[in-house]
Order: structure tokens, then sequence, then C-alpha cells
């Protein structure tokens, strides 16, 4: 006996066996009992979700003489229908058929009456795809069908078909099986061919083909040719190339554990196994929904995917809302990949950011843990929001702490498109910094920076300006016995420059107290004067200790690490005033604290 495919030895015979489009198949089945048949039907929807199937019965029910339960599929028309002998129906393939004047020559010869039915019944698969000559023989007929013809015309991509075709047709839209319908056709195949299966495999098939029944019969199919009488999970597998749910805990393990090595070994894992990464991000997504489905019911029979065991490892290590947000940058990867040459990378960008997920709040759990109040007038809001995005490095990056500022080097790979992308976290956590730095009194002069608030100012540093005013940095000595500087350069004598631009100057300084002086808005003119003597610019100075300094590199380096170093920091100064209107206001007292130093100086005023 000749090889049948599954599909086609399985291919419903009547309409009530069809699986799915319930809501076609009734309407047709009444115009079919009702007499009240249309010329020309179209059928769009996608592959495999029984539009020829449809079709066939169709031609098979308006042809048969059994008027109450067409078709009966035991009448000779039904069976030449089925056998595909029927003089009467009339097969065209638009998408392969390259005989375009036969085509065209078939659709002409309409006006001849059928043969042996009562209906000479047309149908065109894949109708987009018709040649032009026949598409106008289409269209003349289409103008004034004869009574004895029905056209059935199926096709994948609606849009494709001339409006004029469209209009002349009843229209019916297929919609994907669901997935439960698929399964119950997947197991009703293997338990008629006696095949053994784990149940996994049929859940498995029923996701792979996406909502076409034939595509879920065709998996089936090669599936058993290699599996033979005992089909496993490990087959569909193997020969699908998609990941295993443990597979799939491995990577998710991986981003919580911040193993950025582990995940980029993983990436290329599934990159060189050519798995389907549209399957597995959306593998992913329904992974951790059943998670947090989980988590709110603590029901097992809802499981589907996972075990209870895999969802509470899961669990163990990220809440539901974690999981949520997750499940949201997933989202956001799919829709990148449809304009994606390279949807690896976007799927890898996609880990990276899970893994930062919890980096973001960083500067959060620094002001619980330590309290350090921002500086209230670094950056308005104005500001913030005149910050352009700049160019970032991207993810492969030297550990060296030496050219750790040098995101402008010339040797760093520099992606057009900021690798930072504004998520509602990032807007929310925005938003938290303007707040803390509104409601910051202002009186409150004494200020440290945010370790944040520091990386950003090392995002904008400029390396061989650092490295030149280095060395300009002693010259600062020489200023401590001048008396207008004295009390400025003694606060930055002792600092070093850990990074600067053309707009600030930033210091690390022995103590606490003195970054505070070095940050209170009373220094601010002063120290920008002196820096004009220094840098030759009126430049901002910031001071932070060591400590900050230390945890500021950290933190710098696990952001870029990840491709998600914040937007640079910018500064506002205002113009300096002039030197004769600032030396009106020094009084001689304040020069005396200038040169000794406040605490050292006791004024005793004489009446
Ligand atoms: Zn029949």
């Amino acid at each position: 006996m000749a090889y049948k495919a599954l599909y086609r030895t399985y291919r419903p015979t009547s309409f009530e066996k069809v699986v799915g489009q319930q809501h076609i198949v009734k309407t047709l089945q009444n115009a079919v009992l009702k007499h009240k048949i249309a010329h020309a039907y179209l059928f769009c929807g996608p592959r495999g979700t029984g539009k020829t199937t449809v079709a066939k019965l169709m031609a098979k029910a308006v042809n048969c003489p059994v008027t109450d339960k067409a078709p009966c599929n035991v009448c000779d028309s039904c069976l030449s229908i089925q056998a595909g002998t029927h003089p009467d129906i009339i097969e065209i393939d638009a998408a392969s058929n390259n005989g375009v004047d036969e085509i065209r020559d078939l659709i002409e010869k309409v006006k001849y009456s059928p043969i042996e039915g009562k209906y000479k019944v047309y149908i065109i698969d894949e109708v987009h795809m018709l040649s032009q000559g026949a598409f106008n023989a289409l269209l003349k007929t289409l103008e004034e069908p004869p009574s004895h013809v029905i056209f059935i015309l199926a096709t994948t991509e609606p849009h494709k078909v001339l409006p004029t075709i469209i209009s002349r047709c009843q229209r019916f839209d297929f919609t994907k099986v669901p997935q439960m319908e698929i399964g119950i056709r997947v197991k009703e195949v293997l338990d008629t061919e006696k095949i053994k299966y784990e149940e996994g495999v049929i859940r498995l098939i029923s996701q792979l083909a996406e909502g076409g029944l034939r595509d879920a019969l065709s998996i089936l199919e090669q599936c058993i040719a290699y599996a033979q009488n005992d089909l496993r999970v490990q087959h569909v597998h193997d020969i699908y190339g998609i990941t295993t749910v443990s597979e799939k805990i491995d990577l998710l393990d991986a981003v919580f554990s911040k193993n950025v090595v582990a995940i980029l070994d993983n990436v290329r894992f599934i990159s060189e196994k050519s798995f389907d990464i549209k399957r597995l991000t959306s593998d992913m997504i329904d992974l951790l929904k059943e998670c947090i489905i989980f988590q709110y019911t603590r029901d097992e029979s809802l499981l589907q995917i996972a075990t209870v065991d895999e969802v509470k490892h899961i669990l163990a290590k990220r809440n539901a809302n974690d999981l949520l947000k997750m499940i949201d940058i997933f989202i956001e990867t799919m829709d990148k990949y449809r304009n994606a040459t390279n949807i690896h990378s976007y799927f890898e960008v996609a880990l990276l950011k899970m893994m930062a997920m919890g980096d973001q709040a960083i500067p959060v759990v620094n002001k619980t843990e330590k309290p350090m109040p921002l500086k209230p007038t670094l950056v308005t809001k104005q500001v913030k929001e005149e910050v352009v995005p700049v160019k970032q490095p991207i993810i492969e990056n030297t550990e060296s702490s030496e050219h750790l500022f040098d995101v402008d080097a010339e040797d760093e790979e520099i992606v057009e498109e900021p690798v930072v992308l504004e998520s509602p976290e990032d807007q929310r956590l925005l938003q938290l910094d303007i707040e803390v730095e509104n409601t910051e009194t202002e009186d409150n002069e004494e200020l440290l920076l945010s370790d944040f608030d520091i990386v950003r100012f090392m995002v904008a540093g400029d390396k061989v300006r650092r490295t030149n005013e280095a060395t300009l940095w002693s010259r600062v000595d020489d200023y401590i016995n001048e008396i207008e500087w004295a009390k400025v350069a003694r606060m930055i004598s002792d600092g070093y420059i850990v990074v600067t631009n053309e707009q600030f100057v930033v210091l690390s300084v022995p103590y606490e107290e003195i970054a505070r002086e070095i940050n209170a808005k009373a220094n601010e003119i002063a120290l920008r004067r002196l820096m004009v003597e220094i840098v030759k610019q009126p430049r901002k100075v910031f001071a932070i200790t060591k400590d900050q300094e230390d945890r500021s590199i950290t933190m710098f380096k696990e952001l870029r690490n990840v491709g998600r170093l914040p937007e640079p920091m910018i500064i506002h100064t205002e113009p300096l005033p002039k030197i004769s209107k600032l030396e009106e206001e020094v009084t001689v007292d304040q020069r005396l604290v200038s040169l000794f130093g406040e605490g050292n100086v006791d004024f005793i005023h004489e009446e």
C-alpha cells in the first residue's frame, strides 16, 4: 500500500470531525441543508487550520444526493471526490502551479455544465498567488457566475487578495486551533496507530504545532518515524531542537545568580544548536506564568509545563512580582524579534536586563542601609530631561580598573543605539531620585553624593582630561598661603581627581567631613574660582570619600558589564559673579576665616 501522510489519513470526512472552526462549519452545514449556497467563498487563515479540508467537505456536501446528512461518504460522488477523481471538482494550488495558461483555461471553462455532479467546484488554494491572466479570468467569472459553479478560494494572506475579489465572496476567517483540541486529536491518532507514548509528548507536539492541526500531525509523523513505537519527550526535543524545562531552569538560575558567563555560554549553546529562540522565549514566558499562577493558587493540577518541584525551585529564588517583570521583558523582546536580524543578541540582552533588575535598586538600598542625603540642587528635573542618551559601551569589556572610565576611548566597541532602555522601572527610579532631591531642605548644604550619581559622573568623565589635570593638581598647594584662596585650597589639597570633564571635577578626599564641606553650596563659588586658576575653567567641584569611590567603581563595573550604565551626569552652572561684587561682600572677618579656618578664629568685637 502506498504511503499516506498522517494528516491525509486522518483528514476529517464529516463536518462534525473538523477540529476547531465550529462557527464556520455550522454556517456551511446550514447553507447546504437550506440550499442557500453562495457562488464564491473565501477561506482565510493560518496554514494547517483546515481551510482545504473544509473546502473538500463542502465540495462533497453540495454534490451528495443524501440531503439531510451530507456528505454521506458512501455514495459514488462522495467516494470519487474522496479519491480525487471527480471530474467536476477542480483543485488548483496557485502557489505551486506553473501552468498559467492551464489555470486560465480551467477557469474559463466554468461555463460548461458539470459532467457528473450538481455543481462544479473550483478549489483554489493560495489564491493570492494566481498569475495576472488567471486572476483576470477569475474576476470576470466572479462578476457573473453560472449557477452551477462554486468557487472556494483559500489564502493565508487575505491582504494580498484584490478587494474586488473579496467583495464578491462570502468570507470565513479560520482561526488557529486551540492547543487542547490539537492535543485531543494527536492523542486519538497515537491511540489509533497503537503507539506507546509519554504524556508530555502530546502537550509538546500541540505546542509546537502553533495552532495548525496539519502541522501537529506532520510533527507527530516525524517523531514516530524517529522513535518508532515508543515516543518519548526527549525524542521530540531531539528532532525539534527545543529546550527542556530543566534547561530553561538552568538558564533562569544563571540569571538569578547573576552569572554572566553562564548566561553567555547558554545563549551560545542555544545558538549553536540552532534552537528556535522565538519558541524558547515564548516557552520561558509560559514557564514563568505557570510559576506565578502556582504562587497564587498552590494548585498542582494547573501545572502543565513544569513539575511542582521545578516551580518551587523558581519561586524560591524570585517572587511573583519579579517574575512578572521578567515576563514583561520577554514580551518586549518578542516584539523586537520581528525586525531583528540577529535575534540571539536580543534574547541575550533580555536575560542580562533581567539579571540587572535587582541592581537598579542599588541606590535606593544604599539610602536605607546607610542614610546619605542626596544633594538637592546638583541636577534639577529640567536638566535631567535635557540629558541626551549617549553611546554606550557594549558588554564585553575588560576588568582593568586602570581604564575604568574610558567609556569614550576609541578601542571600545560602541553601539549606536544605547543599550540602556527606559523601562518603567528606570522611570520610577528616576522619579524617586527627583522626589528625594526636591524634598531635601535648602538648609542642608552638607552633602554627600549617592553612589549612583557618582557612577553617572563616571559615565560623563573624560579620561584624557583626567590624566592631564592630575598632573596640574599639585598647583593647588601654591594657593594655600594666599589669603583669597587659603580656605578652599586647603579643602581640596589632599584630594585627587577621580573623574573630570569640562563641567566638573570630582575629587576623592580622605574624610567625609571634607567631602561635605566641598559639596556645600557656601563654598561653590570660591571653588569654581579656584578652578579657573588651576584648570582654566570655572568648573563645579564635587568630593567623595575613598569608600564611596570604591563602591561606585564596583557599581560602575557591574552596570557596564550588563550594558546598563546610567545616563551621564550633566552639570549646569550659572556664570560666576563678577569679582568686584564678590570682593565687596567679603568682609574682613570672612577673610580671616578664609585664612585660618572656621573655629580657629575668635572674634572679639570691641564696642
Ligand atoms: Zn455522498
